[in-house]
């Protein structure tokens, strides 16, 4: 069915009572929502509240100062996503507060946009150390996994690993009593991981579910489906990116995973620790752990771990308030001037809802 026809049908839906919260987890979903323009298009007892998945947003403080002084206290070069290098961090007065100004102050800091980049430069730099700061979700990881998995990775290519797994941070969000009472569970990372991943949102916590891709289409076609059970009361698992995402997912690049990392509590910035949410190379890749091979000394900070004073990026990943809600909001924060990381990041709910015109601020 078109996107047009899935459209009339939702709004054909008879009106509840109470409107209906859909948590949408991933960033490129909230991308498609608001570029899309659906919430104005949906009717007004539906609303999509965005979520938790922008991998930069939860990177945890501590891993980009390490990065910063990693870079800063030895002779290599450090390469990260882009969006990364803006990202301000609570340091000590006089500190690099972000990537981009450790590069001012001399590093060798590099943007990349694909992970496929880094075995190039770092042959091209060899013997010179390459870190590859990777801070991203199963979809990142993935392709990272698989070049662990290459037989003649240059000597001199070394990872400071941030990676996080989504599903843990949804189970966070309902058991810490859900403010939502339906889901869209990003595809992409369901084309990795299977749609049965997200069955427990269904079965342990009631609450309809579906595995939507990023067009109008198939975005659709999953709000229709868990609007259609919530009216319904009904807890149920759907695939609406059938074409992409099977059941069980990519069982090579599970296996990938598998053999590249092992699963450990992680703290997501603003957030904290959520059990099983983070990878960590296995011993087996220790030799390329840049954490291990490039120590450094790091100042503590009276407000390191928590957000930039009167950012609101931690309550909007908690899905606790809608990015204009912040006091911040399009006066003191704005995506030339960022004082939190929800409005860097090409997938934060802030920067998304600016760059596409969204100027009222109701803090
Ligand atoms: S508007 Fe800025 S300060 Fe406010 S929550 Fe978003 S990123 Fe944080």
């Amino acid at each position: 069915m078109n996107a047009r026809d899935t459209l009339a049908r939702i709004q054909a839906l008879p009106a509840p009572p109470r409107p209906i919260r859909v948590l949408n987890v991933c960033g490129g979903h909230e991308r498609s929502i608001t570029e899309l323009g659906l919430r104005s298009l949906l009717p007004n007892w539906v609303q999509l509240i965005p979520g938790p998945g922008c991998p930069v947003c939860v990177c945890p403080e501590k891993a980009i100062h390490q990065a910063i002084q990693m870079a800063l206290q030895h002779p290599l070069t450090l390469v990260a996503f882009g969006d990364m290098l803006r990202v301000p961090v609570n340091v000590n007065k006089g500190d690099a507060n972000s990537l981009a100004a450790a590069r001012a102050q001399g590093a060798d800091i590099r943007p990349i946009a694909s992970p496929l980049e880094v075995i190039a430069l770092a042959r091209s730099l060899a013997p010179r150390p390459l870190v590859f700061f990777v801070a991203g979700f199963e979809t990142t990881l993935a392709p990272v996994a698989a070049m662990l998995a290459e037989a003649d990775l240059p000597a001199n290519l070394f990872l400071l690993l941030a990676g996080r797994r989504t599903w843990p941070a949804v189970e966070f969000l309902l058991q810490a009593g859900s403010s939502f009472e339906a889901m869209i569970a990003p595809g992409h990372v369901a084309a990795i991981m299977g749609a049965n991943e997200w069955r427990f949102v269904a079965k342990k916590y009631a609450l309809p579910v579906a595995v939507s891709g990023f067009a109008a289409d198939s975005l659709l076609a999953g709000l229709h489906t868990v609007l259609h059970h919530a009216l319904q009361h009904e807890a149920a698992l759907d695939n609406a990116y059938p074409a992409v995402v099977k059941a069980d997912g990519n069982p090579q690049a599970q296996t990938l995973l598998a053999k590249a990392f092992d699963i450990v509590d992680a703290p997501w910035r603003g957030i904290g620790s959520i059990p099983a949410s983070g990878y960590r190379l296995t011993s087996q890749h220790a030799a390329r752990d840049a954490s291990l091979q490039f120590p450094v000394a790091i100042n503590g900070h009276k407000r390191s771990g928590q957000m930039p004073a009167g950012c609101d990026c931690a309550a909007v990943l908690l899905a606790h308030k809608r990015p204009n809600e912040c006091r911040l909001y399009g006066c003191a924060c704005t995506p030339e001037s960022p004082i939190g990381p929800c409005m860097v990041s090409d997938e934060g709910a802030c920067h998304i809802w600016w760059r596409a015109g969204e100027r009222v601020a109701t803090a």
